[in-house]
């Protein structure tokens, strides 16, 4: 049975990645060694890691005021690696809270000092996006998630920070779309959901942000260091390294991120049509604030939630629950998701709702 990966993440990567890696585990390159047996100073490995750095500022158009670096402990670790940084002892920061990642950020970010909600959409459960709202005067940054992965909201403009530095959580919809990159001071993304394998997160920064906070900041957690040694501080994560490498190779080939928006707006286009034309199931996020990356809804009756999925576990769709914490249905729809698994999924929508009719 072909299976139809709807994964949140980790998630759906291209075949030929996924084939690429599985020889580099065997042989990498001809070399007669695993990847995973390389010391991540040879040469071999620093080739792996340059050019996975250079192509991720080539397709976010970011000059060498940018350093690229790929990190361990996720997008998680990032939530108090930020503050840890960038927020000053006496200082203050600006939070957006669109949903239960951004609500860890301000979380962590609380215990290094003060972190100012600016916006929040708890008030209907994260259903939408707040524009509208005022960075104070003062405030070090201005953090926010791009895309709410388990909300299934998604920033179609960014952010209005005025002067202030634009911090993004980019973990859901890295590498989707041409975004104004420059406009941010740092951007961090899981890589287990767009951009590779989980084990590596990519973290990019202008550099002139740094030093600034006059907190004393343990030599493993200062990005100063990590720039200065090239993501070599200590063992990058080599494997996971290498995903992103092949998944930013394939993503340039296919045509960059102008296709690869094309393609993602072409396969939500065709989703949320569905959604919104079948009477049994129910959208939940406000149409202008979708997510391309993450579609969220429900079946009118809650009863009928059960069958649908027996139907998609039948039919080979995998991963149509919602997230944990909220329930209902998600279907994710990452890069390297083919047009013909959602053509498969709404045509099982379709299938479900005649039934009950
Ligand atoms: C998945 C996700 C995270 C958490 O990532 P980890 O790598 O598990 O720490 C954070 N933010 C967003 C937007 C996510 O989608």
């Amino acid at each position: 049975m072909k299976r139809h990966n709807f994964n949140s993440g980790p998630s759906i990567l291209p075949e030929e990645v996924l084939r690429r890696a599985s020889e580099a585990v065997i042989d990498f390159n001809g070399l007669g060694l695993s990847i995973l047996e390389i010391g991540h100073r040879t040469p071999w490995f620093t080739e792996v890691i340059e050019e996975a750095r250079s192509l991720v500022k080539e397709l976010m158009g970011l000059d060498e005021t940018y350093s690229v670096l790929f990190l361990q402990g996720g997008a998680t670790m990032q939530f108090m690696q930020v503050p840890l940084n960038l927020l000053p002892v006496d200082g203050s920061a600006a939070y957006i809270n669109n949903g239960i990642w951004g609500g860890k950020a301000i979380k962590e970010a609380s215990v290094f000092g003060k972190a100012v909600t600016v916006a929040d959409t708890a008030d209907r459960s994260h259903s939408y996006i707040n524009k509208d709202f005022i960075v104070p005067e003062g405030s070090s940054y201005l953090h926010y998630t791009s895309n709410n992965t388990v909300e299934g909201t998604q920033w179609h403009d960014l952010p209005a920070a005025g002067q202030t530095a634009l911090i993004a959580d980019m973990s859901s919809d890295i590498f989707s779309r041409p975004v104004a990159f420059d406009k941010h001071a740092l951007i961090y993304a899981g890589a287990q959901k767009n951009a590779g394998a989980a084990g590596a997160t990519i973290v990019v920064i202008k550099k002139d942000i740094l030093g600034h906070s006059g907190r004393n900041i343990s030599p493993i957690l200062d990005y100063q260091n990590h720039v200065k040694a090239n993501s070599m501080f200590n063992t990058p994560p080599v494997f996971a390294v290498y995903v992103s490498l092949l998944t930013l190779r394939w993503i340039k080939q296919q045509g960059g991120l102008t296709e690869m928006e094309k393609r993602a707006k072409v396969r939500a286009d065709l989703f949320y049509q569905a959604l919104d034309n079948l009477d049994v199931f129910t959208p939940i996020v406000a149409k202008e604030d979708r997510s391309l990356m993450n579609a969220t809804f429900t079946t009118k009756d809650k009863a009928l939630e059960a069958p649908f999925l027996a139907l998609c576990d039948e039919n080979g769709m995998v991963g149509v629950k919602g997230h944990r914490s909220v329930g209902g249905l998600r279907v994710s729809m990452y890069n390297a998701m083919p047009l013909e698994s959602v053509q498969a999924l709404v045509d099982l929508m379709e299938q479900f709702d005649k039934a009950q009719k």
